[in-house]
């Protein structure tokens, strides 16, 4: 069964008011457990919309959600059971961190799962541990005392202590500098590789995606362009460059050589697989 369905959903802000605006339009798509997929789309196509679906923040305007099986607009639909399911993680979570400490941060969700003292120090152990925060260090200090980058996995962890089956990420590495991107990235691989995690994520950026994720869904003006396998995605980089957005750095370096001339593959998404056609072409053993 699959774990998220779209099916024919479109949503629509505001509607019959003089600012409604239509952000998703008949989008058909189906998740299943264990997967790693990117969301990519410019700026206003639909994507935050579209992931808040995911676990029923959002409902559809009409067509279906359904979670596990369940249609989040079933009158009978249990949410909270939901939004359990599916932790959220929004852009700049920090922004929401609120306790005076690190570990009440964390443990604000399962606090409110009713869990007693024991199964909540567990819970925020184990979260603040997958994030690479060790808690007996940073627990008692006050989330705004630590870096960016720190700030953020905690905000994640909050996310990650009511035990979601899936993370939805929108832009988890925006704003941080350089270290605490690739950071926050490998904790996400590891969470999925090692904890099983399905993991959903609106990413910018074309290397991310090509480096993290195995399927990609592309989104323009509310609609659902292309969906398919990484290396299906950025075969078609012309339609990507036509919607304002791009191929990974790799891939844009062997397509310009290709134009060259060169008799490349155009499809390279890794170093390796660059450097290997780019040795074949020039018979360079
Ligand atoms: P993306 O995440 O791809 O930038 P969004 O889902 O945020 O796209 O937005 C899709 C469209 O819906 C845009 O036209 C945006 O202005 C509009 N929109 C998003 N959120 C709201 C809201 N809360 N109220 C009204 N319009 C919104």
């Amino acid at each position: 069964m699959a774990l998220i369905e779209c099916e024919n959903l479109s949503h629509v802000y505001l509607k019959g008011s003089p600012m409604e605006t239509v952000a998703l339009t008949g989008v058909t798509l189906s998740i299943d457990t264990g997967e790693f997929v990117g969301i990519l789309g410019p700026t206003g196509s639909g994507k935050s919309t579209l992931i808040q679906h995911f676990n029923a923040l959002l409902r559809p305007t009409s067509g279906v959600v359904r979670v596990a099986g369940v249609a989040t607009n079933d009158p009978k639909a249990d949410l909270r059971a939901i939004r359990r399911r599916v932790g959220l993680v929004f852009q700049y979570p920090e922004h929401q961190l609120f306790e005076e400490t690190v570990y009440e941060d964390v443990a604000f969700g399962p606090r409110n799962l009713g869990l007693d003292e024991e199964g909540v120090r567990e819970r925020v152990d184990d979260a603040l541990r997958s994030v690479g925060i060790d808690g007996s260090k940073f627990g008692q200090r006050s989330p705004f005392s630590l870096s960016g980058g720190e700030m953020r996995r905690v905000a994640i962890a909050g996310v990650l202590a009511m035990s979601p089956q899936v993370l939805v990420l929108d832009e988890p590495a925006a704003g941080l500098d350089p270290q605490g991107k690739v950071e926050i990235l490998n904790r996400i691989r590891d969470l999925h590789t090692s904890r099983h995690l399905t993991v959903i994520l609106i990413t910018h950026s074309m290397d991310d995606a090509a480096q993290l994720t195995r399927r990609l869904i592309v989104l323009n003006k509310g609609r659902l362009a292309m969906d398919g396998s990484v290396r299906e995605v950025f075969a078609r980089a012309e339609e990507l460059r036509g919607m304002g957005l791009g191929v990974p750095a790799i891939t844009e370096l062997v397509q310009r050589l290709r134009r060259r001339g060169l008799s490349v593959r155009a499809d390279a998404l890794t170093q390796d697989e660059a450097q290997r056609t780019i040795k074949e072409a020039l018979a360079w053993n």
